[in-house]
């Protein structure tokens, strides 16, 4: 049995911290829901180291970590294959730049809004922390969707995004890169048009195709980072490895594409993916080409899947378990959650461990609801949480920086190398943070507090 979080700390300190939490919080704005569900769990994770060193609380460390540097909002005005002209919102969050320039990826979805953004932004300052590189925290998009469009109307989109966008990043003050609704086509216009604007030929954006000065290996980075941080996690508590064992995946993307890529190379038999509108049980194994093909070259449903391979089920959302996803249900030795927020609930973390699945790793942002992380906790199973497992993407992404910086090109070899070293390193650090503050087992304490310290002990030598 793990230990609980929370149980080394003073219940009145953390009735007093949770007070604190809720006087921040705006009742009116919904918006900021998720927001404060990663600060709460972040705030009430660190509660140990904060109250055991003054220096934090002398320094207000709390009070200036949860207000971002700065939030830009903007109007982003484009034109359709109509002719018509299109009105979207454009945000960038610069959260925090300690460690080094702000970074942090850009996502195209409906569901964007401030509160979402702030969340991904405040994540993103400790799990940047984490790798041991030189980068802030930021985070950036807009309520665009680039599903349906063609590439003309996204490259107008992302052309007209950037006009405004250029004027506050650069290669030493922000660098944005991918997320949802956000892959190689759409930095390749939005670099175009920095470039355009500025005439400067400079690593402003991460996540760039290889011939114009991308890395080799970004797009596989954080799939292969998510693995390779399991295959550790595994070693550390005394578990049998990937090889043989079947897992379930969700998502469809960049993360659950490479993911899968990967833990077939290790001999797993990755047995789900899934889409917003469904989710796909193959039994033998997900076929990874026809993957490919439905979600990245057509760009369609994989209710197309099961057409293909009449030995796969089709599971649509309208029939997943009640307050459930469909890929959790499914009995399996290890999980990796690879889509969105808050994919996997109670029910789905119950399911799970009852179907003896003994490890979970988020590849995806904050994929598993509070509870469902209380329960994976109490239950003792392994769990990588996303702050820490899903580092490698941006992990690889400041080694594209270090790379334009240098105007060299490392081979694929050698960036899969520092990524696998980066993500040991990251479990190993969490894993021996854990067990320093009396959580052992805790990975989610562990990169909370090894996150935080790192970041609050920069902003305590930099002073105000
Ligand atoms: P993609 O856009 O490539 O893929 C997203 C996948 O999630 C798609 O399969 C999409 O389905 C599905 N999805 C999106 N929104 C929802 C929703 N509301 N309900 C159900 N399914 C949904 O994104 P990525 O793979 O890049 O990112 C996936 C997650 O990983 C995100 O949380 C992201 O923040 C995180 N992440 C990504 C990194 C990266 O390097 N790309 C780095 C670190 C974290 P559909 O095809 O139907 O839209």
């Amino acid at each position: 049995m793990k230990q609980n979080r929370l149980a080394s700390v003073d219940q009145k300190d953390l009735e007093r911290a949770r007070k604190y939490i809720k006087s921040l919080r705006n009742p009116n704005c919904r918006e900021d829901d998720v927001f404060f569900q990663a600060m709460e769990e972040v705030l009430l994770s660190i509660a140990p180291l904060y109250l055991s060193d003054p220096k934090y609380k002398e320094n207000a460390i709390v009070q200036r970590l949860v207000k971002p540097d700065r939030i830009f909002k903007f109007k982003v005005e484009w034109m359709d294959r109509n002719n018509q002209i299109q009105v979207n919102t454009g945000y960038r969050v610069q959260f925090n730049n300690a460690l080094g320039p702000y970074k942090g990826g850009l996502r195209f979805h409906p569901s964007v809004n401030e509160g979402v953004l702030k969340f991904l932004g405040f994540e993103q300052i400790l799990k940047n922390a984490l790798t041991g590189l030189p980068i802030g925290g930021g985070k950036g998009g807009s309520d665009f969707d680039p599903k349906g469009k063609t590439d003309f109307e996204v490259m107008n989109f992302c052309s007209a995004y950037m006009q405004e966008l250029h004027k506050y990043i650069g290669p030493r003050i922000d660098v944005p890169a991918g997320d949802i609704g956000v892959g190689a086509r759409e930095i390749g216009y939005l670099f175009g048009q920095y470039k355009k604007i500025t005439s400067s030929y400079e690593g402003v954006l991460t996540g760039k195709p290889f011939f114009f000065g991308g890395s080799l290996m970004r797009p596989e980075a954080t799939g292969y980072g998510v693995v390779y941080f399991t295959e550790k996690m595994l070693e550390i508590e005394g578990k049998k490895p990937l090889e043989g064992k079947v897992c379930t995946v969700s998502g469809s993307g960049n993360v659950a594409l490479h993911a899968i890529e990967k833990l077939y190379a290790l001999g797993a038999v990755p047995v789900t993916c899934s889409d917003s509108k469904g989710t796909v049980y193959d039994p033998r194994g997900v076929d990874l080409d026809l993957l490919k093909e439905l979600k990245f070259e057509k760009r369609v449903s994989l209710e197309e899947y099961a057409g293909k391979h009449p030995e796969s089920q089709y599971i649509p959302v309208s029939e997943y378990p009640k307050d459930g996803h469909a890929a959790w249900h499914i009995p399996c030795y290890a999980a990796f959650p690879c889509a969105t927020q808050n994919e996997l609930s109670l029910a789905d973390a119950k399911a799970l461990v009852k179907n003896g699945c003994v490890s979970v790793t988020e590849g995806a942002n904050m994929p598993s609801t509070p509870d469902a992380i209380h329960y994976f906790l109490e239950s003792g199973i392994c769990f990588g949480p996303a702050k820490a497992a899903n580092a490698g993407g941006v992990a690889v992404s400041a080694l594209e920086m270090s790379q334009n910086a240098q105007m060299m090109r490392w081979s694929f070899e050698k960036v899969d190398a520092e990524l696998k070293d980066i993500m040991v390193h990251i479990c190993t650090n969490v894993a021996q943070t854990a067990d320093e503050y009396g959580v052992t087992g805790n990975y989610v304490d562990g990169a909370n507090i090894a996150g935080f310290k790192r970041v609050a002990d920069a902003m305590i030598a930099e002073g105000i």
